[in-house]
């Protein structure tokens, strides 16, 4: 099955109302697609996080690379790929480039085997995954302790029993909202806080300690990504999980993160640290050192999709036994009008809950008109 075409779309929507997280205020979403077109007529779909015009420039350069070759050689092609432009780019755009084309042909070589993605990446360890909701930013007018609260009250409703607050707004703050969010959704439903690295590691250790007896699932990204001396400092201070790793890439960024012991979960975003190929890997890693792996999902259907396959795979967190600790879904609940308007069939959740698509590839059929 050789590759005749590596096409890139970049899709973008304003948003009705923007919203804002510590470091940024977003009043767009874009999606980066990547098309891999081949000589069987079979075409897969992938997608790059992160900046769509820099990786839409990536994706083109490295798509000349793949014109002619065998679609289903797609180790050897990630290994080429990384290798041409391994002196400039080990992590960042250039491997969120890469990420959309391993997506694509891994979606590719599932339609190829007439079988879904995760059968190929050795079988379905799960069919469904418990999603949590990402949402509860920051709007541009209002009390946050009150439409948060509000739209946290929201989720519970919707049958969502774990959600994902945003702090990083000041430790004080964080904590009045964090305890405000806790009293409204009650002591059964699982929050997780995320200050997208807007601290150090000693405004993030007091925060932690203020809301440690809040039980948070997990306190994501308390410091910025190249501080695990910052990472390993939060982790024996507090009694909260830590997490962190949408901004690492590859089993090399991985590695450092598992020796170093800097997080107890670790989430590589699928659609940037190298693809299924190199998150199969990640995960694999992240076994043999104990630690969680619970993705980092922040795309349209297709990013959604991929990250369903892969988790169909992804390790039990605990050891198998009758009620093994499982991944969690991060299910984006913010405003994104091309996430569900690109994919024939919506993915949705029923009480807290996502079947993983077991259709050809990554399961899901693309509306092209949308
Ligand atoms: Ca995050």
């Amino acid at each position: 099955m050789k590759i005749t075409a590596v096409n890139t779309h970049l899709l973008s929507a304003k948003l009705s109302q923007p919203f804002a997280y510590s470091r940024a205020r977003y009043d767009t979403r874009t999606a980066m697609l990547v098309e891999i077109v081949t000589d069987q007529g079979l075409v897969g779909w992938g997608e790059c996080y992160g900046p769509a015009r820099i990786t839409k420039a990536v994706v083109e350069e490295l798509g000349q690379m793949l014109i002619g070759e065998d679609a289903l050689r797609s180790e050897f092609l990630w290994q080429e790929l990384y290798a041409r432009l391994r002196d400039h780019g080990q992590k960042g755009v250039v491997i969120q480039g890469l990420s959309g084309i391993d997506i694509a042909l891994w979606d590719l070589r599932g339609k190829y085997f007439g079988v879904p993605t995760y059968q190929l990446l050795g079988g379905a360890t799960r069919t469904e995954v418990q999603a949590y909701a990402t949402g509860l930013y920051r709007r541009d007018s209002g009390d946050p302790l009150h439409y948060l609260c509000e739209e946290a009250a929201g989720y519970i409703e919707q049958g969502f029993q774990a959600m994902k607050l945003k702090v990083g707004f000041g430790v004080r703050e964080d904590a009045a909202v964090t305890r405000a969010i806790r009293n409204t959704i009650g002591e059964d439903a699982a929050l997780m806080i995320d200050a997208n690295h807007a601290y150090d590691a000693i405004a993030a250790i007091r925060l932690g300690r203020e809301v440690e007896e809040l039980d948070i699932g997990w306190f994501e990204e308390p410091v910025p990504p190249e501080d695990l001396a910052g990472y390993r400092a939060v982790k024996a201070a507090i009694d909260i999980p830590v997490a962190g790793g949408e901004c690492e890439f590859t089993r090399y960024g991985f590695r450092e993160v598992l020796t170093q012991q800097a997080m107890d979960i670790i989430q590589p975003d699928i659609c940037a640290a190298g693809g299924l190929s190199e998150c199969k890997k990640i995960a694999d890693m992240a076994q043999a050192f104990g630690v969680r792996v619970n993705p980092h999902v922040w795309g349209s259907g297709i990013g959604i999709a991929a990250s369903l396959q892969w988790m169909a795979t992804v390790p039990t967190h605990t050891p198998t036994s009758l009620q093994p600790v499982q991944p969690l879904l991060e299910f984006d609940q913010t405003e994104h009008p091309i996430r569900q308007a690109i994919i024939a069939e919506p993915i949705v959740q029923q009480k807290g809950w996502v079947q993983i698509p077991n259709g050809p590839g990554l399961g899901i059929e693309i509306n092209r008109d949308a």
